[in-house]
């Protein structure tokens, strides 16, 4: 007789492994090939009879394991998009009228800060850009009353700054607003914003979700509340009637990327970990970011709220020319923007013009390469700086 408990929780890995797979049928793969197609065969029936699919905007059984596999790691139900951009835009604008307000963090992804200065406010929808470390206290004022959406991102990117998404989540519920949280950077299992009470999780799988810079995707998970449930009709409508779900290979290839998250998170975390103290003992080197490295200013709440570290560390190095010398005297550290990836990346972010950061703020990505070639390229290109 078997002693396991099937309904023990089971861990990232084996989660990942299996997210989304049906039950085995002897003779088919463990996992299906992608469906491509536009129309599906008919036959003799009504469109939709028996549940068969007739046409894939908005039905493809791809899309559909895909999205039961990230949804069941979020506690939601997802919708899949071509893009971040497109899970994030749809999310709000299915929600919003003119007249509407809605508030948008100051610090966090810069195109969302551009859908908000360029289409919402065109459309008369009122946009409110408040910064992740102040969002609590403007919740906590009472402040969010009348707002119709609150978009937070923590962690935050570039900057790294963390909010406590539960308070934020009491407030915007007693002033009968959306919570829509953007958890790229944490990943579906480094944080868990559903089950701190947001309506909505939104994020970027382009990054570490998938994770091998070969992709662009985003989901829309919906909290599995009435008000989840009436959000996740309205922006399925709305993929459908604007027409933007992925393709059929891109949602296969990220179901199949995302099989070893659990594994590249690990690593990932663990070179970021020997990457900021390298960067933090070093004299180049300023305003080493890393929540889960004791002393950071979003330490405490990382540890409360995230479930696991990530890859991503900030720094700030003097100037352009510092972080130019540091790409040229590195071999593992790769000059590109996106992060989450397989390869360890720097991006300079002030090239970009969007984020409020010095010349010399850089984004780290830290990759599963080995922890001490890591170090030692790194180490050695910093004392280059002097
Ligand atoms: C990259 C990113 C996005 C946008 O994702 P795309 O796939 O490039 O559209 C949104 N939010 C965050 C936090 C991101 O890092």
């Amino acid at each position: 007789m078997s002693t396991v408990d099937p309904t023990a929780p089971l861990g990232d890995g084996t989660r990942l492994a299996h997210a989304g797979d049906e039950p085995v049928v002897p003779g088919t793969p463990l996992r299906p090939s992608p469906v491509f197609a536009a129309p599906y065969h008919l036959g003799d029936q009504p469109p939709g009879a028996g549940g068969a699919d007739a046409y894939a905007r908005p039905d493809n059984p791809t899309l559909r394991v895909f999205e039961r596999a990230v949804g069941d790691l979020d506690g939601g139900d997802c919708l899949s998009f071509a893009t971040g951009m497109a899970a994030i835009s749809s999310a709000v604008l299915a929600v919003v009228r003119p007249g509407d307000r809605v508030v948008l963090p100051a610090d966090g992804y810069y195109a969302s800060r551009v859908l908000g200065r360029d289409e919402l406010e065109r459309l008369g929808v009122e946009v409110e850009l408040v910064p992740t470390l102040e969002i609590e206290s403007v919740a906590a004022r009472g402040d969010l009353a009348g707002a119709r959406l609150v978009m937070l991102e923590t962690p935050s990117n570039p900057q790294l700054d963390v909010c406590d998404i539960a308070a934020v989540a009491e407030a915007t519920r007693a002033a009968g607003a959306v919570l829509v949280v953007d958890n790229t950077t944490a990943t579906p299992i480094g944080q868990r914003p559903l089950s701190l009470g947001a309506d909505v999780v939104v994020a970027a799988d382009t990054k570490a979700l998938t994770g091998h810079s070969d992709v662009l995707l985003g989901h829309v998970s919906t909290a599995r509340t009435d008000l989840g449930r009436d959000l996740h009709t309205r922006i399925a409508a709305w993929r459908k009637t604007t027409g933007n779900p992925p393709g059929p290979f891109e949602a296969w290839l990220a179901h199949r990327s995302m099989s070893t998250l659990d594994l590249r998170l690990a690593r990932q975390a663990a070179n970021a970990a020997a990457v900021a103290e390298l960067l933090a003992g070093s004299p180049a080197v300023r305003n080493v970011r890393w929540p889960w490295r004791a002393g950071d200013p979003s330490y405490a709440l990382a540890q409360r709220q995230m479930l696991r570290p990530n890859g991503v560390v900030s720094a700030e190095l003097a100037d352009a020319d510092a972080v130019l010398q540091l790409i040229r005297s590195t071999r593992f550290f790769l000059a590109a923007t996106s992060f989450g990836g397989v390869h360890t990346t720097v991006d300079r972010r002030a090239q970009w013009g969007g984020d409020a950061v010095p010349a010399g703020f850089v984004r780290f990505s830290c990759g599963i390469e080995d922890t001490a070639d890591l170090v030692a390229d790194l180490g050695s290109a910093l004392e280059t700086l002097g």
